[in-house]
């Protein structure tokens, strides 16, 4: 992988978190599952100060004077996730998001860091815009943020941002997410840049020639329903292209919310050619596709990329599976609700996801055996290490960064709403198995689940 570490390098912290007491808890008996390590085992995890101070056998450990003791028997502990794919919103859109709501429906949803895109009003194309919104995030975020800068001014994509300044004042890496690069020789020199200054790009895959005025997958659907289809084809050959020049350039690319069995096969010969590059897929990608806007048109189901066929969603499970696809990341894109209530044509593109992302593929996926459970938890974090950030594991000495989990636990999506300031959660309603009752993120309690909270005290 890219062993440029600017932030490293530059003495700027990559994520910025406001400042929590740290945690002193005795997690008794929990189910420890930590595929990196290989633990898979009931145990007992002490948290002292905010860091893994020992692991033992169930009833072996003490709490000590002033620890929580939180029952852990019949739960499950596991590394919290990273979601390297979310928007906060923030600056500009706050009715939709703001880095305290969207923080802390990724605290509810399990994940410990969250990466935001740069789409917001000003466009975060700047390094001023950059450090006024890290500034922001260290008084008002409750789980690590760490941000993309765009790749072009303004995301217009025809003039490059200052890249070298932008990753100096702490960017991670750079998007246009939302749009395409569609101009080719930009992505180039975006390429030819990132060798000066590291940092991933990550590509929005579309071919706005394609996509057109599209508001769905272009299938048999689309046509029964009379809409505009975006076809598998506006992903997938714009995969195929950047990964050429990311070849040429040998330059390192990162392929956002992949939705089409197309993409995966493009992903997987560019892969086997020895192009550096690394994908993810979305919790509804994966476990939904455009049947359900026929049984019902409501606006959560429009995305984009688009809830696409079955044949499609098996080939994201396949190539998460076997390891074409690198990790799972939500694409968290709250709206406000006057925004999404208008008919289907006009609303705007994207579902919540930081809530339900465990759950949503626990359900659909765990529980009928079509993955294991040690592979989604991988996933579920995997995309720290494709953005340079330290993969939480839960092993003596690390900084706490946990999610404790009752996988039997059903619940229904928006029955009791949400921690994030929007609702447009595509699986609204649906009854999810598999609940976070308690969040650990930077060696801070970061959430409690309501119910958890009062029979832990
Ligand atoms: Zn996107």
């Amino acid at each position: 992988m890219n062993a440029a570490r600017p932030d490293a390098a530059r003495g700027v912290a990559p994520l910025v978190h406001r400042e929590q007491p740290p945690a002193d808890v005795l997690i008794r008996a929990a189910h420890v599952l930590d595929p990196r390590t290989g633990l898979d085992a009931p145990q007992d995890v002490l948290v002292r100060d905010g860091e893994i101070a020992a692991l033992g056998a169930p009833g072996s450990l003490e709490a000590p004077e002033g620890a929580e003791l939180i029952d852990g028997e019949g739960r499950h502990l596991l590394p919290g996730f990273v979601d390297p794919h979310v928007h906060l919103r923030v600056p500009g859109h706050e009715h939709k998001e703001d880095l305290d709501s969207g923080t802390r429906a990724a605290a509810a949803g399990g994940f410990v860091a969250v990466v935001a895109m740069p789409n917001t009003d000003p466009v975060l194309d700047d390094a001023t815009v950059l450090r006024s919104l890290r500034e922001a995030a260290r008084s008002e975020a409750r789980v690590p943020v760490g941000f993309l800068a765009a790749i072009t001014r303004g995301l217009d994509g025809d003039a490059l941002t200052e890249m070298a300044e932008l990753a100096d004042a702490g960017a991670l890496g750079f998007t246009d997410d939302g749009r395409p690069v569609h101009r080719a020789a930009i992505l180039r020199k975006a390429l030819q840049y990132q060798r000066l200054c590291g940092g991933v790009l990550a590509l929005h895959e579309e071919d706005p020639s394609l996509s057109g005025a599209g508001v769905m997958h272009e299938g048999e659907i689309s046509a029964r329903l009379g809409l505009a289809g975006i076809p598998s084809i506006s992903e997938s050959t714009m995969i195929a292209r950047d990964a050429a020049i990311a070849g040429y350039e040998q330059g390192r690319i990162h392929i956002q919310h992949l939705s089409a069995r197309e993409s995966v096969e493009a992903v997987a010969e560019a892969k086997a050619r020895g192009v550096r590059i690394t994908a993810e897929v979305s919790p509804h990608h994966l476990t939904l596709t455009h049947d359900a806007i026929l049984e019902r048109l409501d606006t959560r189901l429009k995305m984009n990329p688009p809830l696409r066929s079955q044949d499609d969603r098996r080939a994201l499970v396949d190539g998460l599976r076997d390891g074409t696809i690198d990790c799972i990341a939500t694409d968290h894109a709250p709206h406000a609700r006057e925004e999404k209530e208008v008919p289907f044509e006009q609303a705007p593109m994207g579902t919540t996801g930081l809530e339900t992302a465990f759950a949503a593929v626990h359900t659909e996926l765990v529980v009928p055996g079509i993955l294991p459970l040690a592979l989604v938890v991988e996933k579920l974090s995997a995309g720290a290490a494709l953005l340079g950030l330290a993969t939480p594991r839960i092993a003596v000495g690390e900084p706490a960064a946990l999610c404790l989990i009752d996988l039997a636990a059903e619940w229904v999506v928006g029955e009791s709403g949400y921690e994030s300031r929007a609702e447009n959660c595509c699986f609204d309603g649906r009854t999810l198995r598999g609940r976070v009752l308690a969040t650990v993120a930077a060696g801070a309690v970061v959430y409690r689940e309501r119910a958890f909270a009062v029979s832990a005290a």
